[in-house]
């Protein structure tokens, strides 16, 4: 029987449109990724075969709204299709979903005609892109970013470096963090953002070498003399882009840790079958109560990041202010997957080490879950003030 779920748009969604679509994405992975996961990972191969995949199934536009041209899902179907996607690469996930984020900027802070001219576009996948944010010097002091843009007639030029993007080499586009003015205080009263596309005096540098988190590419983007429309200023006025940015971190939480429950979630399947199959002292060490205790934990956690998603996806969907909701799913979901990929190599023994396995990759995958968007030691700091705030004495 269908139910209404609920989206933030208010355009009409049911239970029987989630089922097919999860049921397109499992089809899809089946098919045409699991076979493929081991060698792209290891060659640190950008998956462009797969990525015409997506296109196909609409997940460059998966939350965009319908009217420009998207699928218009609410945030807690798009979770459990990052969940879904994330037991089998989390890698895939990183290339639609900071795309999604500058779509989501765009279209909940941006004018209309900015909503025009992109959105369509981002939802087909035509044009992609993500969210440059990060500095060398900062990443959670936003604030301190150096990057300037600075008004030149009817356009704005633009100084300065990000990196560790996302998206930042094979991508088209960014949701560019600056500083339009640096004397205003308090600081983010003076910095914009807007929709750079790649033209001259827009460099990328390397692509940066990571631990996990391969295939898709993380890079260094440089902007020397950059010369952008001031129509591509993200809502037309200065001053507002750490609100835009900030506006943006709920939605991107609850998708970090969608990407921690599918990590957390492969590794508990990975466990659960190998922990019937390998014997040791006569009987398969599923038997053995030191391995069901591993389980059993393992279990929980997954199921508990689980319910903190659908929770936090819940109330954004509702409109609901959620920075406390969407911290806790990030937090728990994200240590989950740490937990749960170094007990599924355990229980693995020396398999679980092995290049020719999935399982050390959910190891080598899990932190960058309790670093991105947020570090987790931020987490804690973002709950306990949200309580205090809203259990004052
Ligand atoms: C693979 C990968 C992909 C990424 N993709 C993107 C992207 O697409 N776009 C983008 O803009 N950025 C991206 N980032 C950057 C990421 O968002 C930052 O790394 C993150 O915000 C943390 O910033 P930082 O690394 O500068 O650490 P810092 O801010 O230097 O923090 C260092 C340590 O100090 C702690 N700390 C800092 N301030 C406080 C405080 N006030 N109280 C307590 N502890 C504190 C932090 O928790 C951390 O443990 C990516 C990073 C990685 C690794």
């Amino acid at each position: 029987m269908a139910y209404d779920i609920p989206t933030r748009s208010g355009e009409k969604f049911d239970s029987d449109d989630e089922s097919q679509i999860l049921d397109a994405i499992e089809k899809w992975l089946d098919r045409d990724v699991k076979d493929k996961v081991l060698e792209l990972e290891h060659a640190d191969a950008y998956p462009y075969e797969m990525v015409e995949q997506m296109k196909t199934l609409g997940l460059f536009g998966a939350t965009i709204s319908r009217a420009y041209g998207g699928l218009g899902l609410p945030s807690s179907t798009y979770a459990k299709i990052v969940a879904t996607v994330s037991e089998v690469w989390m890698s895939l996930t990183g290339i639609f979903n900071s795309h999604l984020i500058m779509a989501a900027a765009v279209e909940r802070f941006g004018t209309e005609e900015q909503k025009q001219r992109y959105l369509p576009r981002f939802a087909t996948g035509e044009l992609r892109g993500g969210l440059a944010l990060t500095e060398p010097n900062c990443g959670t002091d936003l604030q301190a970013v150096r990057t300037r843009a600075v008004r030149d007639g009817d356009d704005y030029i633009i100084d300065g470096s990000k990196t560790w993007i996302s998206n930042g080499i094979e991508g088209h586009c960014v949701a560019l963090l600056v500083k339009t003015d640096i004397e205003i205080q308090p600081r983010h009263k003076g910095m914009s953002l807007f929709l750079a596309e790649k033209g001259p005096g827009f460099t990328v540098g390397r692509k940066l070498e990571k631990l996990g988190y391969k295939g898709i590419d993380s890079a260094e983007l440089f902007f020397d003399g950059y010369r952008i429309p001031a129509k591509n200023l993200i809502g037309g006025e200065e001053g507002h882009g750490f609100h835009h940015t900030v506006g943006g971190l709920e939605l991107g939480r609850i998708n970090i840790a969608a990407r921690g429950v599918g990590v957390a979630t492969a590794a508990l399947k990975a466990a659960t079958s190998y922990a019937q199959i390998r014997e040791t002292m006569g009987k398969p060490i599923g038997q053995h109560q030191a391995i069901q205790t591993k389980l059993g934990d393992m279990a929980t956690r997954c199921h508990a990041s689980r319910l903190l998603v659908e929770d936090a996806a819940r109330a954004y969907d509702r409109g609901e202010r959620c920075d406390m909701e969407a911290g806790m799913a990030k937090l728990f979901a994200s240590e989950s997957a740490m937990e749960n990929a170094a007990e599924c190599m355990r229980i693995h023994g020396a398999y679980g080490y092995s290049k020719e396995q999935h399982v050390e990759r959910y190891y080598r995958d899990a932190p960058l879950m309790c670093i991105g968007e947020g570090t987790n030691e931020m987490q804690r700091i973002i709950i306990a003030r949200q309580l205090m705030e809203r259990n004052p004495v």
